[in-house]
């Protein structure tokens, strides 16, 4: 089993038997549920092992499909990520905070996603400023770029010294303005295709930058 553990982080543990076990909390074990595990001290070379397993808290299984891909991408980046280890307690309650709230959405669960998205950011000492020009400096109500090179927000002046970018329309930065407080706007906003395309485009772009290398999401792809 990989588990993302709240003192931890995430560890590799040896679960002997648990593919036959006619055990319930075994057959109950699901990707986005809470457990009190416990195992034994790895020794030298090898993995812990797991001896007693209980559940803390189920992620109900009959929640609108939106809700289990948004859940689920965040657990996935979190495997994606290097997170520091002091703020490995924060993360957890984080994203416990974030399976929590999400299953009580009813419309738009992927801002959601986004604002999770923006508190890992910061967690993870690599936020995005979203008020500011990444270049310049100067303050913005809004952008229609990012860069290429630092996956960072671009004003039009700077979009246009740059000489590529990648652009974001109106709608798209709108909600990106909103995120923080993105909560009690739910209800009202309208999603298109495109602007969800872009915006899941423009976290994960700024992710790869800050990793230097691919970051994708296979949950998205649902
Ligand atoms: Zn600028």
């Amino acid at each position: 089993l990989t588990v993302f553990s709240e003192s931890e982080g995430l560890i590799t543990i040896l679960a002997k038997g648990i593919r036959k076990s006619k055990k319930q909390e075994y057959t109950l074990l699901n990707l986005l549920n809470e457990y009190e595990l416990v195992f034994t001290e790895p020794a030298q070379g090898n993995l812990p092992i797991l001896s007693e397993l209980t559940l803390l808290k189920d992620f109900p299984t009959d929640l609108p499909l939106q809700t289990w891909i948004y859940a689920q991408a965040a657990v996935e980046l979190i495997t994606k990520v290097l997170l520091p280890a002091e703020e490995i307690t924060l993360v957890y309650q984080l994203l416990s905070r974030y399976l929590d709230y999400l299953q009580r959405v009813q419309t738009n669960a992927v801002c959601i996603f986004w604002r999770f998205v923006l508190h890992l950011l910061n967690l993870m000492g690599i936020p995005i400023n979203l008020y500011r020009c990444s270049a310049c400096g100067k303050p913005q109500d809004g952008f229609s770029a990012y860069s290429p090179l630092t996956g960072q927000l671009l004003c039009d002046e700077c979009q246009q010294k740059a000489p590529t970018s990648f652009s974001l329309n109106q709608e798209s930065s709108h909600i990106l303005s909103l995120l923080p407080q993105i909560g009690n706007y739910l209800e009202d906003l309208v999603l298109s295709d495109e602007m969800v395309r872009q915006l899941h485009h423009f976290f994960l772009y700024y992710l790869s930058v800050q990793f230097n290398r691919d970051i994708h999401l296979k949950s998205l792809g649902l």
